[in-house]
């Protein structure tokens, strides 16, 4: 009798158990292991659309098959500044133009940067601005106002920051306050270079880098940057990649806002071709490792950019483009998010930027 009603408890408690390790297995696959977020400052759809006619080789947007759109309006106007737009993909909170890293009350906000590296994750930062300029510096600096850049400098000392690279050299070594930041982030075990892009030999995850190669912002495309953002991003995945328990790594095209802003075409145009192969090396690493979740998105329009007609002899001609602007300023526009990757699905329909950072906490593997 004993026997009888033993026996079935016992395989039934054993199938249970065996089923619960299966399941939480089961949960974790689909999960991701790393995150690149590729943000390219100012890229609305005319933008990423420009290198569909303008560029030889097929554009990287075309891997991607779950794409989404996001409306970017801050708290306190109805067109973002690219410290809210960032601050929402980072923090995952509305807030003010001007607000890095904190939320509308100026309350700093864990960032998803700062929540990987707590999850045991590597991080890594790259930007072709100064690497304290309003996008990066949402990720690991929490200061009221954007124009702070000596403060945002000194988020990277506190920041659990593993790889960074940008310009900004000014902010950490020519500062009001006199400090030497250089030298205090050697202190704190990274190696720092000011010189090229090299990768550094036996890259090891005892160590952290950060590279600073401009006195401010990294040169345009047009004026001989060459291929500094593909090679960061290359060098930062090889690093990063070395962590098995994960990494999160953000990479800005920064200046396809600047050629908006300056509403130069070949600027945008040359920016946006640069990015694309950030885009396709990201790809490439996670074709390859099968758990990387790969979100390219904008943090808003800049230029009111359009690829129109050209006029011949004052009649428009079908057969020419001739790229236009219509503001020196950002747009309202909502902004293609493109995703790849474990969680990708989740990225489509229409939702609101600071959603783009819950969405990649929930596609996350993180502990
Ligand atoms: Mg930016
Ligand atoms: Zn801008």
């Amino acid at each position: 009798m004993r026997i009888r009603i033993l026996l079935p408890a016992l395989i039934l408690l054993m199938t249970v158990s065996g089923c619960m390790d299966k399941y939480q297995r089961l949960a974790y696959n689909g999960k991701a292991k790393n995150i690149i977020l590729l943000i390219g400052d100012g890229m609305g759809l005319a933008q990423a659309s420009s290198i569909f006619y303008f560029q030889e080789e097929t554009p990287s947007f075309v891997r991607f098959q779950h794409i989404g759109l996001h409306q970017n309006t801050p708290t306190d106007a109805q067109i973002t500044d690219s410290a809210a737009g960032a601050t929402a993909f980072s923090a995952g909170v509305k807030s003010y133009n001007g607000a890095i890293g904190v939320d509308s009350d100026t309350i700093p906000q864990p960032t998803i940067l700062e929540m990987a590296a707590e999850a045991g994750w590597s991080t890594g930062v790259i930007a072709t601005s100064s690497i304290t300029h309003a996008t990066p510096a949402s990720f690991y600096a929490h200061v009221k106002s954007r124009r702070l850049a000596d403060d945002i400098a000194l988020g990277m000392l506190e920041a659990p920051v593993d790889f960074f690279a940008g310009g900004g050299l000014d902010y950490f070594a020519k500062r009001e306050d006199g400090r030497n930041l250089i030298k205090e982030l050697e202190d704190k075990g990274f190696v720092i270079s000011t010189d090229a892009m090299n990768k550094p030999a036996n890259m090891s995850l005892n160590n952290n880098y950060g590279f600073l190669l401009a006195d401010d912002g990294m040169p345009e495309m047009t004026k001989g940057r060459g291929d500094f953002l593909p090679d960061a991003t290359q060098i930062a995945i090889d690093f990063l990649s070395q962590d098995k328990d994960g990494f999160f790594l953000m990479v800005e095209g920064s200046q396809i806002d600047w050629g908006g802003h300056a509403n130069d075409s070949e600027y945008v145009i040359e920016e946006v071709k640069d990015f694309d192969k950030v885009i396709n090396a990201a790809l490439d690493f996670a074709e390859k490792d099968g758990n990387t979740l790969v979100i390219v998105t904008a943090d808003h329009e800049t230029g009111g950019f359009s690829l129109s007609a050209a006029e011949v002899r004052k009649q428009r001609d079908y057969k020419y483009i001739k790229p236009t602007f219509s503001t020196g300023g950002h747009s309202a526009a909502l902004i293609p998010v493109y995703a790849y990757g474990p969680g990708a699905a989740n990225f489509q329909g229409i939702y609101q930027n600071n959603d783009i950072f819950k969405k990649m906490l929930e596609a996350a593997r993180m502990k």
